[in-house]
């Protein structure tokens, strides 16, 4: 049931002043479902997070309701009324009163303001975790507080790091990212390009992505929307009958029992897009030279995932300092986080070793 699917696409983007073409790779994770199935969020518990007041509670577990809406509707949307009970998804909020209710459940969805990880932090939205604890349950872990840009500063230099505010996403925000990660739940893997400026392009929101599977950052989350060939994938996986099992529907067919065994598939969505820390990488173990990655970083500063506070013209020096290479193998590794790595970068910036094009 794992299969790669390639579609071939030629477009015309507004972002570049020519045409191209890519290639778009759309994975399948698998068939996850044998009968319609129950999503279920924990509500949030009050105190758990000292910004989470009772009306935020309230909309996080409202907005995942709509974004299990969102999928039911477009599913069921076009098709004949008698097979559009197929189609349903169910959705429960799991609280004090019907936690024993869980075991029901094939995908929860966890709230939790920001990633424990702190090298996840700032990049990544959602994760979606297909066998959790070795069962068939998905698990899917929204994190819900927005990103900013906080300023700090040193006898020198002034620094704009990203930082986690006060404030909860925008709600279409997290409608996006609860709606991506259930794509990934039902079955659905990445739509990628084979080009790293659409990608990045659908990621910051310099184009519109086919598809709501497509990797999204901050910026760009509001604008995501599950399109045409979403659907056309999901019906793909799941024929001739939907959620539902053949047994529920031809029952005099002998039943088939599918078991499918899954790795451990985590699904994350990156404001510094993939690709960037990829180059990185390259780079820092000398396989490509300092132009692209300086292009990769022009891409970040021009993107404002950094910022710059001002740009040097009269610096002498055009290499780049080992100790910048170090902070890409370190971040590209994981073991510096992405402020780290971003300081590195800004001081770059304003030496005029990079410089940004207008
Ligand atoms: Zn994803």
């Amino acid at each position: 049931m794992i299969g790669i699917i390639i579609v071939g696409i030629f477009l015309s983007l507004s972002f570049v002043n020519h045409s191209f073409g890519y290639n778009v790779e759309y994975q399948i994770i698998g068939k996850q479902f044998s009968k319609n199935p129950l999503i279920c969020t924990y509500e949030p518990v009050l105190g758990s997070d000292p910004y989470l007041k009772q009306w935020g509670v309230d909309r996080l577990s409202e907005t995942a309701r709509l974004a299990v809406q969102d999928w039911q509707s477009a599913l069921q949307q076009n098709e004949k009324r008698e097979l559009r009970d197929n189609w349903r998804i169910d959705y429960r909020v799991l609280t004090d009163k019907n936690i024993d209710s869980k075991k029901e459940c094939n995908v929860l969805i966890q709230f939790e303001s920001m990633p424990q990880e702190k090298s996840e932090w700032y990049s990544v939205l959602g994760v979606t975790y297909s066998n959790y604890n070795n069962t068939d349950v998905k698990l899917i872990k929204i994190y819900y507080r927005d990103v900013k840009i906080c300023q700090t500063n040193d006898a020198q230099y002034i620094y704009y790091n990203l930082c986690y505010g006060e404030d909860m996403l925008i709600s279409e925000k997290l409608r996006t990212t609860i709606t991506h990660e259930i794509g990934h739940a039902l079955g659905l893997g990445h739509y990628q390009a084979d080009d790293v400026k659409v990608n990045a392009a659908w990621a910051k929101g310099g184009a519109e992505a086919d598809s709501i599977m497509a990797v999204f950052s901050h910026e760009n989350s509001k604008l995501m929307k599950i399109k045409p060939i979403d659907i056309e994938k999901i019906k793909s996986i799941y024929t001739p009958n939907g959620f539902k099992s053949i047994q529920d529907t031809l029952k005099e067919q002998p039943t088939e029992i599918e078991t499918i065994p899954e790795p451990q598939i985590v699904q994350k969505t990156q404001l510094i897009p993939t690709w960037v820390k990829n180059n990185a990488k390259w780079w820092s173990e000398g396989n490509s030279d300092d132009q692209t990655f300086v292009n990769a970083i022009e891409f970040l500063v021009k993107s404002e995932i950094i910022k710059v506070s001002s740009v040097s013209q009269t610096d002498d020096s055009d290499t780049i300092p080992t100790w910048v290479k170090n902070n890409a193998k370190w971040w590209s590794e994981g073991i510096i986080t992405d402020g780290d790595f971003i300081k590195g970068i800004e001081f770059l910036a304003e030496h005029g070793i990079i410089k940004i094009k207008s």
